[in-house]
């Protein structure tokens, strides 16, 4: 066995880190305050070569490997949550599924603009009463001559109102059990329209709106992969999309745990330093022991995608305890610093509200236990 990054990776992860550094930590606290999309940062990245990082170089990606993808979304959390959300939903969720399922075609059209940094993608599987029964999807698309007519609504997507192309779960075969297809619909399409801002608890630069599709229509050729397929397909990408919002609990968590462990040795209290008291160390090594820990689970799971083993499992494991341990973690920061952690004045309570999500958005805990309780018991539906 072999821990070590490879050359890429490292580079990869200084790259990202400067860049982060320079670029994203500095405006975080505006993003959040503000509720600003930071469109600027995105097209940054995209100059960078960020935004096609996994993607392949022929369609203006940078070919590089899902243990580095990990890494960027990490280090672009570290810096700033609704960056890291948008990161990440661009990366995992718009435009993967062009990469995996698309055709020469559309990943000409779509994913090249994705991958170049020159558009921002979108999902738009939840709607506003399926969300983890995301296989009761009721928005519809029909054929009509040459073109499908799409009608319905979406809740929660996270990048819509800026996405150069959003992928699009709805029936289109009614009579069937999993009757899904994917379909990319253009940003500008006729009769697609976007709910407000959704004031969040955080992750407020991030833009996650509803979707209204009226009539909305868009070539038969606009369909990805097979008809049909589509709940297939948005498995398999959650199984992707997973990798990438565990990456984003331990940046954000290796965040918390930077602003901790240097207060620690600061802050003095009864005549030492607080790091000095053991339940203060104690919090501090557990939070150190959960980090490691959620790190490998990830890493592994990305290393698996690479060597095309499957890793359905080990992204639904890494997610799980990543964006649990990284709560915890997030809360026990705070405590450390006592009032200040509660304060305005240090970043921490952004990052924990921030972190907040992760339990919930691409699998909640609780349909995580249950793909994970699947995959070693099997299913005893209908059995
Ligand atoms: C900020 C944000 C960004 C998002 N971005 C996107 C996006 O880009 N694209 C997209 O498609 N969606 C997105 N989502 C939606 C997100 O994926 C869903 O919110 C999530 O899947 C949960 O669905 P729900 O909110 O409808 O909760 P529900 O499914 O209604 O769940 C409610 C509660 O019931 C529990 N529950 C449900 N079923 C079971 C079961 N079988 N067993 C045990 N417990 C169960 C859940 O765990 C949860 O605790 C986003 C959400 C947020 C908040």
């Amino acid at each position: 066995m072999n821990f070590d990054l490879t050359p890429e990776q490292q580079l990869t992860r200084d790259a990202v880190r400067d860049f982060a550094n320079r670029e994203i930590a500095p405006k975080a606290r505006h993003v959040d305050e503000t509720g600003e999309f930071p469109l600027e940062t995105f097209h940054k990245m995209g100059a960078l070569g960020l935004m096609g990082l996994p993607f392949p170089e022929e369609y203006g990606g940078a070919a590089a490997d899902s243990v580095s993808t990990a890494i960027a979304i990490e280090e672009v959390a570290r810096a700033c949550g609704s960056t890291a959300l948008a990161y990440a939903a661009h990366i995992g969720l718009g435009s993967a599924p062009i990469a995996l399922f698309g055709s020469h075609a559309q990943k000409e059209r779509f994913l090249r603009p994705a991958a170049e940094g020159k558009t921002i993608a979108a999902f738009a599987l939840t709607e506003p009463h399926a969300g983890s029964d995301a296989g009761a999807t009721r928005t519809t698309a029909r054929l009509a001559g040459d073109q499908w007519v799409i009608n319905g609504a979406k809740m929660w997507i996270t990048n819509a109102p800026v996405a150069g192309h959003l992928i699009v779960t709805a029936v289109t075969n009614p009579d069937e059990k999993h009757a899904i297809s994917a379909l990319i619909v253009p940003g500008g399409s006729a009769g697609l329209s976007f709910g407000k801002h959704e004031p969040k608890m955080g992750l407020r630069g991030s833009l996650s709106t509803a979707v209204m599709f009226d009539d909305v229509r868009i070539p038969h050729d606009h369909l990805l992969g097979t008809r049909g397929r589509g709940f297939i397909q948005f498995l398999k990408v959650l199984d992707g999309g997973r990798i990438g919002i565990a990456a984003m609990a331990i940046g954000l968590a290796q965040a918390a745990f930077d602003v901790a462990s240097t207060y620690a040795k600061e802050r003095s209290a009864f005549g030492k330093p607080i790091g000095a008291y053991e339940s203060i160390s104690n919090m501090i090594a557990d939070m150190a022991l959960g980090l490691h820990a959620a790190r490998l689970m990830l890493y592994q799971a990305a290393w698996l995608r690479d060597a095309n083993r499957p890793y359905s499992r080990e992204a639904a494991m890494a997610k799980l305890y990543a964006s649990e341990v990284g709560e915890r973690i997030c809360r026990d920061a705070i405590q450390v610093l006592g009032g200040y952690g509660y304060s305005q004045e240090f970043p921490l309570e952004r990052i924990y509200r921030d972190q907040r999500l992760l339990t919930i958005g691409e699998g909640t805990s609780e349909i995580l236990r249950v793909v994970i309780g699947r995959h070693i018991l099997g299913d005893f539906v209908g059995k």
